[in-house]
C-alpha cells in the first residue's frame, strides 16, 4: 500500500529536513511514512498512489468549506489576474478588516493582517509587552500558539516554576519570560498573579484548546483569566487561530472580552494570511502609529485577502455550524458507544465540530490528563482509519476537522469507520 508516497518520502528526505516541511505532516507520532497528496477536492484527498480518503484534518481546520470551494477558487482566480501581490495598499484589505470587526462587534477595534498564526501571536505579545512595559506572559501546557521563541517553552516541575525552552535554540533567557500553567488551574492562576501579577504582560490562551487534542474550558476558567489579567493590569490575549470562524461566525472572544485577538487558519481560504486584532489602544501602539515594529512584505496578500473575504462571505451565508456539529457528535457517538461495548477506555471531548479520542478512561482538563492517552491503541487505530480511507490526523494531540463538503453519507462512513477500527482493538 502507498508505493509512491513511500516512494516520494524517501526521496523527499534526501533534500527536504525529515521530509517535511512542517514536523507533524511526518506522521512520527504514528509510525510508517506519511502520505503524499496529490489532489483534493471538496471533503476527499487523493495520495501518489490514487488512493482516496476523507479528510478529517482539512489543512488543521482551515478548509472549513472543503477544498476548492467554488467562490473561493473564482476569487483567488480573479485576484491572481490581477497581479499576485503590490507591496502596497489595496481596497480589499479594508473589506476583510471590516468583515473581521463586523463578526467581533465588542472585541475587535483594528486589525492587522499577517502572514502566519505564528506571527499574529508574537506580534500580539509585542504589544502586550509594550503596552504594560512588562516582559513575563503566562501561557498553558499543551497550548500551542506557533513556533517563535518565546512560547516554545514547556512546564518546569511545579506551578510557580517559570518555563524552560522545549526547543533548542530557544535562549533560556526567553523562555524564562514564559510561565506556564495547567490549563484549567484556577489557583495556579491565582496563585502566580499574586506572586508576580505587577510584572505579568499578558495571559495568551486558546479558549478551547485544540492542540493537545480538544480540552474544553471548565465552567469559569476564561471569566477568571480575564477578571485576573484586569485586576493586575496585564492582557488577555485570546488565541482563536482555530477557534475563529470555526465554531460560529467570528469566534468564542465575544462573551470574554479579551484586549487582543489572533486569528489565522480558516480566514485565509487556504492562503497564508493571519490577523491580530483587538481594542483600539494596544493595536495603535503598531507601526507606523506606536512604537511597537511590525511589518510584512506580502501581508495582505492581495490574492490571500480575495480568498479570506470570499471564505467570511460564504460562511456568513451558509451558517454551516449546527451541520458540522451534528456531524461530528454522530462519529463521536460512535466511538463511545463501540469502545463501551469493547470495554476500551475512551475519552472523547467534543465542541462543536472539534473533538479528539483520548484512549483514557479519565477526563481530561489538561495537558498531563492528555498525555494519559494509549499512543500505541490511537496509531493502530490510526492506520486502521487510514487502511478504511479515513484521513485522521496523524497524532492523538490534534483535532479532528470537518469541512461543510463533508456529506452526511461522509460522516456516516466515518462513524461505521470508527466502529470498525475500534472493535478490532
Ligand atoms: C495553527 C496555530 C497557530 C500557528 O499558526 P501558523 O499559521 O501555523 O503559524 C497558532 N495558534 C493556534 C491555536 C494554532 O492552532
Amino acid at each position: 500500500m502507498a508505493i509512491q508516497s513511500k516512494r516520494l518520502f524517501e526521496k523527499a528526505k534526501q533534500i527536504l529536513v525529515g521530509g517535511v516541511n512542517s514536523p507533524v505532516r511526518s506522521f512520527g507520532a504514528v509510525g510508517g511514512h506519511p502520505l503524499f497528496i496529490k489532489k483534493a477536492a471538496g471533503a476527499y484527498l487523493w495520495d501518489a498512489d490514487n488512493q482516496k480518503y476523507v479528510d478529517l484534518v482539512c489543512s488543521w481546520g482551515t478548509i472549513i468549506l472543503g477544498h476548492g470551494y467554488p467562490t473561493i477558487a473564482q476569487a483567488a482566480a480573479r485576484a491572481i489576474a490581477k497581479g499576485t501581490s503590490y507591496g502596497a495598499c489595496h481596497q480589499n484589505e479594508i473589506l476583510l478588516a471590516q468583515m473581521i470587526r463586523e463578526a467581533f462587534p465588542k472585541t475587535i477595534e483594528r486589525v492587522r493582517l499577517v502572514n502566519s498564526g505564528t506571527e499574529a501571536v508574537m506580534t500580539a505579545l509585542r504589544i502586550a509587552r509594550a503596552a504594560t512595559k512588562r516582559d513575563l506572559t503566562v501561557k498553558f501546557a499543551g497550548g500551542y500558539h506557533g513556533h517563535h521563541d518565546s512560547l516554545l517553552a514547556a512546564a518546569g516541575s511545579g506551578v510557580l516554576t517559570h518555563g524552560l525552552p522545549s526547543s533548542a535554540g530557544v535562549p533560556e533567557s526567553w523562555a524564562k519570560t514564559t510561565l506556564v500553567l495547567p490549563y484549567n488551574d484556577e489557583k495556579a492562576v491565582f496563585q502566580t498573579f499574586a506572586k508576580l501579577g505587577r510584572k505579568i504582560a499578558a495571559v495568551i490562551v486558546e479558549p478551547l484548546a485544540c492542540n493537545m487534542g480538544v480540552v474544553p474550558p471548565e465552567k469559569s476558567f476564561l471569566e477568571t483569566l480575564r477578571c485576573v489579567t484586569k485586576k493586575y493590569g496585564a492582557l488577555l490575549i485570546f488565541d482563536e487561530v482555530i477557534t475563529g470562524f470555526r465554531l460560529q461566525w467570528g469566534g468564542l472572544s465575544e462573551s470574554y472580552d479579551p484586549d487582543l485577538v489572533c486569528l489565522g487558519k480558516i480566514i485565509g481560504g487556504g492562503f497564508p494570511l493571519a490577523a491580530v486584532a483587538g481594542k483600539k489602544a494596544p493595536m495603535e501602539l503598531l507601526a507606523p502609529l506606536g512604537k511597537v515594529y511590525h511589518a510584512g512584505t506580502l501581508s495582505g496578500n492581495p490574492v490571500a485577502v480575495a480568498a479570506g473575504l470570499a471564505t467570511l462571505a460564504a460562511l456568513k451565508k451558509i451558517n454551516p455550524y449546527a451541520r458540522l456539529e451534528k456531524m461530528a457528535q454522530k462519529i463521536v457517538r460512535s466511538a463511545e458507544e463501540t469502545a463501551g461495548q469493547k470495554g476500551i477506555a475512551l475519552t472523547a471531548p467534543r465542541q462543536g465540530s472539534l473533538f479528539t479520542l483520548f484512549f483514557t478512561a479519565i477526563p481530561v482538563k489538561n495537558y498531563a490528563d492528555a498525555q494519559k492517552t494509549d499512543t500505541r491503541l490511537f496509531s493502530k487505530f490510526f492506520w486502521n482509519m487510514v487502511n478504511s480511507g479515513i484521513y485522521w490526523p496523524p497524532s492523538n494531540f490534534e483535532a479532528c476537522f470537518l469541512s461543510n463538503a463533508h456529506a452526511d453519507k461522509d460522516a456516516e462512513k466515518i462513524a461505521n469507520a470508527v466502529h470498525r477500527a475500534i472493535k478490532s482493538l
